[in-house]
């Protein structure tokens, strides 16, 4: 194991600290996964990226890691964490599917996305649905300690009596008292006997489909109690490392603590790390505001704010060369820096192989540092943006080789490839094709392609629908998504 001082920032104490893991050698690190009820989107490729280059940094290191992955099917409401009708429940009501028949597509879909951007598979990637059992005797345990209570079959947690003896909000630094001192009661909310409780079961109405039988009611558990019930399951009673986006400290994460405080006495995570969110041309992605784009559309090139298709590794790259805790603003500019920046990096490395060996060296101590350097960013809370500029430090140097301003030896040559293979392509996760976007990727398939749809406009002009539809379902076939559109026929890869 290299015997690194790796720094990270600890979200719950404010400040960075050294890591030491709980158990000598093993890291358990927990992360928020995705509701799947939707395609992927920015929101969600920073945090699976985030956390990507820690785990494969902590491997690096040497450590053993168990990377837990939840995937939140069901339990996620529509209008808050307690009201109204489960997301994946509804679709699947309204497109008469079973509910996880919505899970596993939007599953496939996120998996797809993942492999696209080089973020590497969680050890265990446990469903909320699966963990049901454990689930209601996380509960019991809860109701035992008194800090929850039944009411009308579904069951609440109690902030007011947990925040007496507790600290309700040390997470996210809220004022918790204002908060509970509301007295205003919400519509719906008259089980709980103050409007900060949270739900940790609540009793289905008839029309709920997705139910399991409890000792309280015919029902289905909160949004937050299957990440304590998960990560305690696979991590053990405390653990290492929890993440997820900003977005999540509160009310999600603020809750956790309170769940597994309640049950076991004390909080389960050493360390609470977040990732900062990306904005818009600078304003929150939402639905409502026409500018949430999801990872397929980049992938394309297919949504209108969009100027042109980028590659699984711009977006990549666009999200490591911000720091996690800093914001980041998507904008057509921006990412086209980055397609630019990601090509001069991989052109420098490529540049390599023609480097030709000299007997002396004039960088040598240049290139040694680089080395060290780059550890001592992934160190400092897991700087990339810095890691980057120190790549392109070398990048320069193979520039000043190939010019004939400087010389280097076999050794350096060496070294240099090494420092590209354990950063940019080992820990930052980088792929060496990066440079060939989808759009270019399409470029060879582009005019037979478009010969067979030709054919199968020939065809529809004759009315001939047999051999029209027979080409767009061999085309789906083989990966191609074919449209109707008023103006003809668009397609692209699925
Ligand atoms: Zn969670």
């Amino acid at each position: 194991m290299k015997q690194n001082n790796l720094c990270i920032y600890n979200s719950l104490s404010r400040q960075k600290e050294l890591f030491r893991p709980l158990h000598e050698g093993r890291v358990g690190m927990y992360v928020c996964g995705p509701t799947v009820y939707g395609d992927g989107h920015l929101g969600h490729a920073r945090p699976a990226i985030t956390f990507d280059v820690l785990f494969r940094y902590l491997r690096h290191l040497g450590y053993a890691v168990r990377y837990v992955r939840n995937i939140t099917d069901v339990g996620h409401l529509e209008h808050d964490a307690d009201e109204g009708e489960d997301k994946i429940a509804k679709k699947a009501r309204l497109e008469q599917l079973e509910p996880m028949e919505v899970v596993q597509h939007y599953l496939n879909r996120y998996h797809d996305a993942m492999a696209r951007l080089n973020v590497l598979p969680p050890s265990i990637e446990p469903h909320a649905s699966g963990h049901i059992i454990e689930q209601i005797e996380y509960i019991k345990k809860i109701l035992e300690a008194g800090y929850a209570y039944e009411s009308n079959g579904s069951v609440y947690f109690d902030v007011p009596k947990y925040n007496a003896d507790h600290h309700y909000g040390k997470l996210s630094g809220r004022n918790i008292d204002e908060l509970l001192s509301e007295t205003r009661t919400l519509d719906g909310q008259q089980e709980k006997r103050n409007p900060a409780d949270f739900a940790l079961w609540k009793k289905a109405q008839p029309e709920h489909i997705m139910r399991w039988p409890s000792p309280w009611s015919d029902g289905f558990p909160g949004w937050h109690l299957e990440c304590s019930t998960m990560g305690e399951k696979y991590l053990g009673e405390t653990f290492d490392i929890h993440g997820g986006g900003m977005d999540l400290k509160f009310p999600h994460h603020e809750c956790e603590i309170a769940q597994s405080v309640a049950h076991h006495g004390h909080d389960s995570v050493r360390y609470w790390m977040h990732n900062n969110m990306i904005t818009i041309n600078g304003q929150k992605m939402g639905k409502s505001l026409g500018n949430f784009i999801t990872l397929d559309e980049f992938f394309t090139g297919s949504h209108p704010m969009l100027t042109q298709a980028y590659s699984p590794m711009t977006i990549r790259f666009f999200i490591l060369q911000a720091h996690y805790r800093s914001t980041v603003d998507f904008s057509n500019e921006a990412l086209q820096a980055s397609e630019k920046a990601l090509d001069r990096m991989l052109d420098g490395w490529r540049r390599l192989a023609d480097v030709k060996p000299s007997p002396e060296s004039t960088i040598a101590a240049e290139v040694d540092a680089l080395t060290d350097k780059c550890y001592e960013a992934l160190d400092d809370d897991l700087n990339t943006p810095i890691v980057i500029a120190h790549l392109f430090e070398a990048v320069g140097l193979i520039n000043k080789v190939r010019d004939g301003h400087a010389t280097a030896t076999a050794g350096d040559v060496d070294k240099l490839r090494e420092l590209f293979d354990t950063f940019l392509f080992g820990v930052l996760g980088v792929c060496a094709d990066a440079d060939v976007s989808d759009a270019k990727a399409l470029e060879p398939y582009r005019g037979a392609v478009d010969l067979l749809l030709t054919v199968r406009s020939e065809a529809k002009s004759k009315k001939d629908w047999a051999t029209s539809d027979l080409i767009r379902d061999q085309l789906a076939t083989l990966g191609f998504a074919v449209k109707d559109t008023k103006d003809g026929v668009e397609w692209s890869l699925k």
